[in-house]
C-alpha cells in the first residue's frame, strides 16, 4: 500500500498551509473571542479553490476527492479550528446533493457554494432527537404542490448565515419502520416562516455560526425533496459515511497544531536551568503525541481513499472517526498542560485548541455511537 501523496495532492497542502498561516493567525482571537467571522476571509478561500474541491467540474467543483478536501481541512485546522470549520463548513450539505440530489439542485446549489456565493447547512439534531436521529419530528406535509414544513431544530452549523437548509423531515409518520419514515428536504432560508437564532457561549469554535432553527408553516415547491421519500435515514447514513470524513481531518489537524506549539514552547520555555523539551517526560509526551497523530491520520487516509476508489468501508469510518477526535482532545491537553499556566489563558493558541478539541467527540455522532458502529459491524 503506498501512503504517498502526489505531486498535486502535495501542492494542495503546501497553498492550504500558506493561505492559513498568512489569514488565520491575525484574526483567530478576535473571532474567538466576539464570537464572529468576516466572510471576506470565506469568500477568498473560495476565490483561491479551497473549498468545495469534491464537487464534480459539472458544478464548478474541481472534481478532486474527500481525501484532497480532507488534506485541505487538516491545514486550516491545525492553524486555528474556528476559522476553518467556518471556512469549509461552508458545504456541509453538498455530499448529500451529489449523491441524491436531482440534475437542476444541483446546478441551482452546487456552483454557488463553490463560488462563494451560497452556503447550504444540514439540519437533523432537535431538542428531543440527538444521536437517535429517527425520532425527528419536524413534519413536512404534502399540501396541493408545496411541502408544508413546521417544527424546530437545534445546534445548526451556520443556521443564521445559509442560503439553503438540507433538513431531515418527517414525512411517513405512519410507516411501521422507524427507518423509512423521514426525507430531506431543501429550504432556502429566505422564506417566511423560517427563524435562526444564533448561539452564543460555546466551548470552541466559535468562530463558526451555531444556531436554534424555528419553521412556522415553512412552504417549499413539491420537487425540493432530496433523494426518495422515505429513505432519509438510509441517505442520512450515506452522507455521514463521507462528511465524518472531514471530522478526521479537523482532529488530526488540531492534534498537530497541538502538537506543534508544544514543540516550540518546550524548546523556549526554561525551568531548573534547562529547556522543558531536555526533560524525558516532556520528550514522552511529544513521541506520544506525534505516533498517535501518525496513526489516525493513516486511518482516515485509507478510509478516505476507500470512499474516493467506491469501496467504502462504514465500520472504517467510524473507527477513524473516534480514534482522531479522542486522539485530538488527548493531544491538546498534554499541548496546554506542557504550557502550564500560559495554556490557560486564550491569548495562547493551544487554548483555543483545547477548547476546540471537545466537539470533534460529539458532533457527526458522539464516540459512543460511533463505538456502536463498529461494535455491530463485529459482532453483527
Ligand atoms: C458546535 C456544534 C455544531 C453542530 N452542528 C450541527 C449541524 O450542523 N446539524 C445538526 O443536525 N446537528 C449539529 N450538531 C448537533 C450534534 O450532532 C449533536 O449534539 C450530537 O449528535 C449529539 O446529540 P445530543 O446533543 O442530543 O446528545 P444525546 O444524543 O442526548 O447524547 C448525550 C450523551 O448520551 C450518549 N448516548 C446517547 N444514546 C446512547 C446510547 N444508545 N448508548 C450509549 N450512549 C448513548 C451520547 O453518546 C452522549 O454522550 C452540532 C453540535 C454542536 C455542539
Amino acid at each position: 500500500m503506498d501512503f504517498t501523496l502526489s505531486k498535486e495532492q502535495r501542492d494542495i497542502v503546501r497553498a492550504a498551509r500558506k493561505f492559513a498561516n498568512g489569514e488565520f493567525p491575525d484574526r483567530a482571537l478576535e473571532f474567538d473571542r466576539e464570537e464572529k467571522f468576516d466572510l471576506d476571509l470565506w469568500r477568498k478561500a473560495c476565490e483561491l479553490g479551497f473549498v468545495g474541491v469534491f464537487i464534480d467540474p459539472a458544478y464548478s467543483g474541481a472534481g478532486m476527492g474527500f481525501l484532497e478536501h480532507s488534506l485541505i481541512t487538516e491545514e486550516f485546522w491545525a492553524v486555528d479550528p474556528g476559522i476553518g470549520q467556518a471556512i469549509l463548513s461552508t458545504t456541509f450539505g453538498s455530499e448529500a446533493l451529489l449523491l441524491y440530489g436531482t440534475e437542476d439542485q444541483k446546478q441551482l446549489v452546487l456552483p454557488k457554494l463553490v463560488a462563494g456565493e451560497a452556503i447550504i447547512s444540514t439540519a437533523i439534531t432537535e431538542s428531543d432527537a440527538g444521536s437517535d436521529v429517527t425520532s425527528v419530528r419536524t413534519t413536512a406535509v404534502k399540501d396541493g404542490d408545496e411541502w408544508l414544513i413546521n417544527g424546530s431544530k437545534m445546534f445548526n452549523t451556520n443556521g443564521t448565515i445559509a442560503t439553503w437548509i438540507l433538513m431531515l423531515c418527517t414525512t411517513d409518520p405512519e410507516n411501521p419502520s422507524r427507518h423509512e419514515r423521514h426525507s430531506f428536504i431543501l429550504i432556502p432560508t429566505n422564506v417566511p416562516g423560517f427563524k435562526a437564532k444564533k448561539i452564543l457561549g460555546k466551548t470552541g469554535i466559535r468562530a463558526s455560526d451555531t444556531a436554534d432553527i424555528s419553521l412556522k408553516n415553512v412552504r417549499v415547491p413539491l420537487d425540493h425533496i432530496v433523494g426518495k421519500q422515505g429513505e432519509g435515514f438510509h441517505e442520512l447514513m450515506a452522507f455521514f459515511n463521507r462528511t465524518r470524513l472531514h471530522i478526521c481531518a479537523q482532529a488530526v489537524g488540531l492534534a498537530r497544531g497541538a502538537l506543534d506549539e508544544a514543540v516550540r514552547h518546550t524548546k523556549e520555555r526554561r525551568q531548573f536551568g534547562a529547556p522543558l523539551a531536555s526533560f524525558q517526560v516532556t520528550q514522552f509526551k511529544i513521541a506520544e503525541m506525534a505516533t498517535l497523530i501518525r496513526a489516525a491520520r493513516n486511518l482516515y487516509y485509507e478510509a478516505a481513499w476507500l470512499v474516493d476508489h467506491g469501496k467504502l468501508d462504514h465500520a472504517l469510518i467510524a473507527m477513524a472517526k473516534w480514534f482522531s477526535a479522542e486522539i485530538a482532545v488527548r493531544c491538546a491537553d498534554e499541548a496546554v498542560q506542557m504550557h502550564g499556566g500560559y495554556g490557560y489563558i486564550d491569548e495562547y493558541k493551544v487554548n483555543r485548541l483545547y477548547r476546540a478539541a471537545k466537539v470533534l467527540e460529539i458532533y457527526e455522532g458522539t464516540k459512543e455511537m460511533e463505538k456502536t458502529i463498529i461494535s455491530r459491524a463485529i459482532l453483527g
